[in-house]
């Protein structure tokens, strides 16, 4: 096929994604520009929707329809854009500037990769693997809260941070849970040990039974639902399992093409990719060596690409980023220390009260941890933290 430059330059903007990273970028970039082309393409159905709302459905009373906002048709209308859904992007060609969709090529003047992360799967025997259900998107929920319907006993593997939100919102709904994970406390790597164990009591009271250091081995049909094994030779009944084992970025079509990928894609403060005019935002993207999986560095990345798009280079820079964890029955908030910071916990605990802080050499604040009524610091806390990315004085220029 014939490559003209010209073509590019007219070419729209294409967003690969439909998550949070690309509507909100696309909605950033539309208060700044509001007649570039713009093309958004999803392999899904398109509708708009938190996903952190999905581990809340059931203490709010919302399947998956009422966690549903807008749908593709009302977005494209608001934004001004083509939304193409249920098509998947299979190949970048970044010399060429385009996209493949099968054999359709898609031209583009920047590219936004931001496709998200997928669910790790865990090999289990048995014949029952078609009732783990992993819950990344929409989709996924709906597809699980159908298999629910009408059942007790969910079993949850893993007790990271997401399989401990949907422990506490399907007690909450009433429902038998068992968590299974093989470490030896829940939240591992973002919880020192006092604060992990203020959650899992308060889940604990709520009826979950937590299975920590085994994995499940082999889940099989019975009568009357489905049994587990553990590693550990423990068996447990169940009517269906959640799996909540982690997510890893997108990164297969990125390293197929050639673009730098390590943990997720790689790119500098510009959000911009190894490659000129592709640029990756959200779950997708490890920005200096950051593979945050959350959405406030995902928003600050937002306002920063827009207006790199419309012309103004500008590098994201992330404040101090605290999570909220909806486990309701223990609050917590925790602000993690940058991988590798030298520093120890301090912890005072009362009860589920834990003020867990993680203190440099020199005293100073690195990370915190606070459950029950100790969240009530947080603020004052988020003052005396360093900038997770601290911003930069010089302006970078764009790779031609
Ligand atoms: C249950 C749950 C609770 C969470 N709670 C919180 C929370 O409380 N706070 C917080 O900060 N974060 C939370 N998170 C994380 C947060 O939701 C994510 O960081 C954020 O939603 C990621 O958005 P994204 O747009 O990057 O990716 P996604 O929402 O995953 O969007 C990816 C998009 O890319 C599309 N796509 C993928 N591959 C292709 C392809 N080849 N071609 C075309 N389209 C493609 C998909 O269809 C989708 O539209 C939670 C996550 C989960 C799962």
């Amino acid at each position: 096929m014939h490559y003209n430059e010209e073509d590019n330059v007219t070419a729209p903007i294409v967003i690969i994604g439909t998550g949070l990273a690309g509507y909100n970028l696309a909605r950033e970039l539309r208060k700044l520009d509001s007649t570039t082309p713009l093309l958004l393409i999803t392999s899904d159905d398109g509708r708009s929707y938190s996903k952190p709302l999905l581990s809340t459905g059931f203490a709010m009373g919302k399947d998956a329809d009422g966690l549903g906002q807008a749908d593709a048709g009302e977005m494209a209308e608001k934004l001004n854009a083509e939304i193409r859904t249920h098509t998947r992007v299979t190949r970048l060609e970044p010399a060429a500037r385009r996209i493949w969709i099968g054999n359709e090529p898609v031209v583009y003047r920047d590219l936004v990769l931001a496709w998200g992360a997928q669910t790790i799967r865990v090999p289990v025997e048995g014949d029952a693997q078609d009732a783990i259900f992993p819950i990344n998107d929409l989709h996924d929920y709906r597809r699980f809260r159908a298999a629910a319907q009408g059942k007790q006993r969910v079993l949850i593997l893993g007790a990271g941070l997401i399989g401990c939100e949907f422990a506490n919102d399907l007690l909450t709904g009433g429902y038998q849970v068992d968590v299974v994970a093989p470490s030896t406390q829940i939240m591992p790597g973002l919880l020192p040990l006092e604060a992990a164990t203020a959650v899992q009591g308060g889940l604990q009271q709520l009826g979950a039974r937590f299975h920590l250091g085994p994995v499940l081995q082999r889940l099989e049909r019975t009568g009357d639902g489905l049994q587990a094994r553990l590693s550990d030779g423990q068996t447990l009944n169940c009517d269906l399992v959640v799996s909540a084992v982690g997510l890893r970025p997108r990164t297969e079509l990125a390293a197929e093409a050639g673009l730098q990928v390590a943990r997720g894609i790689v790119v500098d403060r510009l959000l911009q990719t190894s490659q000129p005019h592709i640029y990756a935002l959200g779950d997708c993207a490890e920005v200096e060596g950051l593979s945050l999986l959350y959405v406030m560095p995902l928003m600050s990345g937002v306002r920063a690409l827009a207006r790199t798009l419309t012309g103004t280079p500008t590098m994201v820079s992330y404040g101090a980023m605290p999570v909220t964890v909806k486990t309701p029955v223990c609050p917590l908030v925790v602000s993690p220390p940058a991988v590798g910071a030298e520093g120890h916990w301090s912890v005072e605990a009362q009860g589920a009260d834990v003020r867990a802080r993680y203190l440099g050499p020199s005293g100073q604040l690195l990370g915190y941890a606070l459950t029950g009524a100790a969240t009530q610091e947080r603020m004052a806390l988020n003052r005396q933290l360093p900038p997770v990315l601290a911003e930069l004085p010089q302006v970078l220029s764009l790779k031609a």
